[in-house]
């Protein structure tokens, strides 16, 4: 990855793109694990004729619909600032509205609720971020995830 273009990664709240476990592939490795399992097992043939003994099994088609959705709207995020993640993000509108590139230059930061689920993010990308040190910021963040670090 480019490293002059690490800051392109730092989202609105100050969540680090590329430390974000969705963003890594969780979701379309633990699909694809699924999937894999799935079919060793024959499951995807099987299963809704055995939902005489657990019901559950007759919903196996929508399951699988549902899987594959995460992995359409998850699966290869392209970052905060490309429109990934959370489609419906309040903080990302709220920031684009006001023309900030992060909640950082927001001076109701630290009352905002809708910044309160990602304040753990916030309050890191604020020590480190002003307008002129968001790539330090990104930097700091990128060797965090190269030896091994990411977000739930
Ligand atoms: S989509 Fe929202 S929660 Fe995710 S990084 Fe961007 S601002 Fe933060
Ligand atoms: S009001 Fe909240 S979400 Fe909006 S820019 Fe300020 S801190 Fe960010």
């Amino acid at each position: 990855m480019e490293r002059s273009n690490l800051a392109d990664f730092v989202g609105y709240c100050g969540l680090y793109c590329n430390a974000c476990g969705i963003r890594q592939g969780k979701i379309r490795n633990a699909v694809e694990n699924l999937h894999g399992i799935i079919a060793s097992y024959g499951f995807d043939k099987h299963l809704p004729e055995l939902s005489k003994y657990e019901p559950s099994f007759k919903h196996y088609n929508e399951f699988e619909e549902v899987l594959n959705g995460l992995v359409k709207l998850f699966g290869n995020c392209p970052g905060c600032l490309q429109d990934g993640g959370d489609p419906n993000c309040k903080v990302r509108a709220c920031a684009k509205e006001k023309n900030y590139r992060t909640c950082t230059e927001c001076n109701e930061a630290d009352n905002c609720g809708k910044l309160a689920p990602y304040r753990e993010y916030y309050e890191a990308a604020r020590k480190i971020i002003n307008k002129d040190d968001i790539q330090k910021y990104a930097e700091d963040m990128q060797k965090k995830v190269d030896e091994g670090y990411s977000t739930p």
